[in-house]
């Protein structure tokens, strides 16, 4: 039999700020094909954990390994994302002046840098794949609508159209859920059941509503490591987790 390599393997990590530890001997695993949420107080070291595995922040000590041989400390940002590992940030940064295809061929484009993009021309096949992420992402419907006229939660779908656009295997999602009504994180939890079908999923959030319609693997963050992980109801059954949510 095969084993299955990690695709993120995280182990002993260390990140200080000012003598403040952010993570400490932060280690866990990610399967491929496999949806995690992350979880965790105001300052358990979220935030930090993504910085550190997109090559934001490099750590002070420990590993952080993308499929098992990739050592991941040694590169920067854009060498990262190139590997394969998307990331979306909470606020969207989609363009508002141009529409949605358009956004999605920009995105498509971007790696060519702004000058070639201007002389970019899409293939029958690149239009194909602009139109079959639309379609993902639940916004066929809206090829032409300018992004700037979309609701907060169709710019986040945007938006992650945009990073899966560039074909990624991981994406890493801070707090998709914030700011979208409540029929807006039911579409999204859809959504992204969906793409654990094709993608690897890490998905920092605050919402459990969300967390549960997302059925995953939970992973509780507590002062820079690891707590407690499993389901979303055994962690919220572990003593150690109510504790901390609790503040005592
Ligand atoms: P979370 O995302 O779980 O809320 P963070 O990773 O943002 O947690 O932060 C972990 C801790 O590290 C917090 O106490 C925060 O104040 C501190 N921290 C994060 N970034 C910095 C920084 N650039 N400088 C100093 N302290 C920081």
């Amino acid at each position: 039999h095969i084993e299955q390599k990690a695709l993120l393997y995280v182990d002993g990590v260390n990140v200080s700020f000012d003598g403040f530890k952010a993570l400490n001997n932060l280690s866990l695993i990610m399967k491929p094909g496999e949806m995690q949420a992350i979880i965790g107080p105001n300052g358990a070291g979220k935030t930090t954990m993504m910085d550190v595995i997109t090559g934001k922040i490099r750590p002070d000590s420990g590993t952080v390994l993308f499929r098992d041989d990739i050592d991941l400390t040694r590169y920067d940002e854009a060498a990262i994302a190139k590997l394969g590992i998307g990331r979306k940030f909470q606020k969207p940064s989609v363009i508002e002046s141009l529409t949605i295809f358009e956004n999605l061929e920009l995105a498509l484009s971007g790696q060519r840098g702004v000058f070639q993009s201007l002389f970019f021309k899409l293939t029958a096949d690149q239009a194909g794949r602009i139109d079959e992420i639309m379609a993902l992402v639940k916004l066929e419907d809206r090829r032409d609508t300018l992004a700037g006229s979309l609701s907060h939660g169709q710019k986040q779908w945007l938006e992650i159209g945009m990073l899966l656009i560039q074909d990624p295997d991981v994406l890493l999602i801070d707090e998709p859920a914030a700011g979208m009504t409540d029929a807006e994180t039911a579409r999204t939890a859809e959504l992204f059941r969906d793409l654990a079908k094709k993608y690897s999923l890490v998905v920092v959030e605050h919402d459990m509503e969300f967390i549960e319609a997302l059925d995953c693997r939970v992973t509780v963050l507590h002062e820079g490591s690891v707590l407690a992980e499993g389901s979303l109801a055994q962690v919220k059954a572990n003593q150690k987790v109510v504790e901390v949510y609790l503040g005592r």
